[in-house]
Formats: structure tokens, sequence, C-alpha cells
């Protein structure tokens, strides 16, 4: 794993991202932001789920009005994000929110940039320059095509529009629906600018096709040093964006969120119903948050020696099975005592 890319740190309401901090969960309401209650309810079911700065779609005055009092309940960042209009984002920072999602791109003139960067500088909010591969300029199309160069350039060339009214609070994003044309976007950014990442992919498609992009996009990006938030974009419920993305960070090595529990495929060699056995060391340890590796093996003959690299594990065998620790046998025990000697073990070990 590369060493992670040290970005600026740019401040997010009561937290920070970038540079060394922690790689933060984001996601996205799909409420109508003028149900105020709606909004809020999901917003706390986001929060249990673990997601670490929110955005909502600001489109009209009624938003706005809106992001005032739901800044007023929640405790996590709250990030406008807003398209076509500059008074609205103007607005947004007046009433609340932490961070701006913009595309200068559609934003329009120079001029109305400058009212938004004001604005974002006396709230002390953020910018975030969001560009995807829908949104990028002409001139810069017709020059380098609409792949990942033109991404970048596009993120770049809007970047210091901004700069030049002598802002710097800036995250950026440059989402493409397409896996190696969004981490070389990503990457070609990054070399260039240390403005901190908020990686994604854009229109990744429902659970099962999102998971499988943005796993090998952020994946690839995080384990590559790149990205400070993250969001795995689905369509369906939000909150299923927590879970995947805590995966994410997870697997990549970035952060560690409990137990990581690892089990073997079986194969002809396996006596003991393993899926329902990886089921119970699951729910038997929900919540137990320990930075150990826990192995669930289908045979004792393999079982051990596969899982070496796991803290601690369980193998089973013909009505016995075995508890053991980096690859080394500590007990066998009778096979319906396995998962709660497991568990025991884990509890008075770890
Ligand atoms: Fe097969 Fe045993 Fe390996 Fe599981 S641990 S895949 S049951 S050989």
């Amino acid at each position: 794993m590369s060493e992670r890319k040290k970005t600026k740190v740019v401040k997010i309401g009561n937290t920070a991202i970038g540079g060394g901090n922690l790689v933060l969960i984001q996601s996205m309401t799909d409420t109508d932001t003028r149900d105020v209650e709606k909004t809020l309810q999901q917003i706390s079911k986001l929060c249990d789920a673990g997601c670490e700065i929110v955005r909502v779609a600001v489109f009209d005055e009624e938003c706005v009005k809106s992001l005032r009092k739901i800044k007023d309940v929640i405790t996590i960042p709250l990030v406008a994000d807003i398209h076509f209009d500059y008074k609205l984002a103007v607005a947004a920072v007046e009433n609340g929110a932490d961070k701006i999602r913009i595309n200068p791109g559609n934003i329009g003139n120079e001029q109305n940039i400058k009212k938004v960067v004001d604005a974002a500088k006396l709230a002390g909010a953020a910018i975030r320059v969001g560009v995807n591969s829908g949104s990028v300029e002409k001139e810069i199309e017709d020059k380098y095509g609409n792949g990942a160069e033109a991404l970048a350039k596009s993120a770049i060339q809007n970047v210091r529009i901004i700069e030049k009214f002598g802002f710097d609070s800036i995250v950026v994003s440059l989402k493409s629906s397409d896996v190696s044309e969004c981490i070389k976007a990503y990457e070609i950014f990054s070399a260039k600018s240390d403005y901190p990442l908020h990686i994604g992919v854009t229109e990744a498609g429902d659970y099962e096709s999102s998971i499988v992009k943005s796993s090998m996009a952020l994946g690839s990006l995080l384990i590559n040093g790149i990205g400070d938030t993250i969001r795995v974009s689905i369509t369906g419920d939000p909150v299923l964006e927590i879970g995947a993305a805590k995966s994410i960070l997870q697997y990549a090595g970035v952060r560690k969120f409990g137990i990581d529990i690892v089990s073997c495929p079986t194969c002809g060699r396996c006596r003991i119903p393993l899926k329902d056995i990886v089921k119970e060391v699951k729910a038997g340890l929900k919540g137990v948050d320990k930075p150990i590796k826990v192995a669930v093996m289908g045979c004792i003959v393999n079982g051990p020696g596969e899982a070496k690299h796991a803290d601690v594990g369980i193998a089973g065998g013909d009505g016995r099975g075995a508890i053991f620790a980096h690859g080394e046998l500590i007990k066998t025990v009778d096979e319906n005592r396995l998962v709660e000697e497991l568990l025991d073990y884990i509890k008075t070990h770890f």
C-alpha cells in the first residue's frame, strides 16, 4: 500500500479533512430537502449507520430555508449541492451549509463565482469543485476529448478561478461513470494539486454494480494513497452506501471498523455448515470493536494453515473443531461449542 498523499487540510464544519485526517464517509439524502422532517429522519438513519458528512440537494429557496433547520439539528457537517444558480450557493452558505458542492462551469460568469467565494469566505464554508464527465467545458473537450485528461483539466481550470479570488478551502471531485477513467482522472489531478479529494464513481448503478465499480475505483485510489472523503453512490437506499464505504475503507487498509471476519469458500473437505457458522460468528461479534482478524474455515486439515494471517480462527472437523491463532492449534472442542468457544476466546484474549 502506498503512503497516503499529504493533501491540504480543509475545515468542514466541526471537522477537518485532508492531511493526515481520517478518510471520511459521505452520503447524500434522496429526500426532498424542502421536507425537513423526512430529510432529518434520513440523516439520522445515515448517522446511525456511520455517515460522517451529509449532502443535500439545494434547488430552490425553500431548500435554502430547510438548510438552517437541518443544520440546527444535526451534528455532522452539512453540504449543499447546487447547480446553475449562484444565488442559491450564496444563500446556502449564509444559511448554515458547511460546504457547498458546485460545478463552477455551470454557475455562470466569474463575477458570479466571486460572489459565491466571498460568501463562503465570510461564512467559513468550504467549496467542493465537483466536475464530472458530463460537465466538462466545451473548449476543454474540443482540445482533450472527454476522458480523464479533460476531467482533470476542467477541475484545475475551475480551481484556478476560485483561487484567483483568494480562496483555498477547496475540495475537488472528478467523477466519471467509467472505472478506469475515474481512477486516471483522480491520479492526474492528484499529481498536480494538493487539494483534498472527494472520491466516488458517478452513476454507479444499483447496489451490485455500484459495489463492484466503487470497490475497483475507490479501492484502487485509496490503496495508492488518494482520497480524503469517499462516497459510494447507489441507486437505492443511501443507508446502504455507508456499509459499503466502510468495507471499502477497511479492505483498502485505510480505516478499521470492528473485527474483520474472513472465511473460506468451502470445498469437498468441509463437513460443517460453514455458511450458518459464519452468520453466527458475525452476529456474535457485531459491535465488538477490536482490531483483529477472525477466520472461519471449513476444515481442520487446511483451515489453520490457510488462515495463518488471522489473529484467531476456527476450523471445522467431523464432530469436533479447532480453535487456532496465527495458524497454531490452541484446542479442539465439540463442534456444537465451536462458535461459543471462539467468542469466549476473543473476549478473554483481545
Ligand atoms: Fe476447503 Fe478446508 Fe480450504 Fe475450506 S479450509 S476451502 S474446506 S480445504
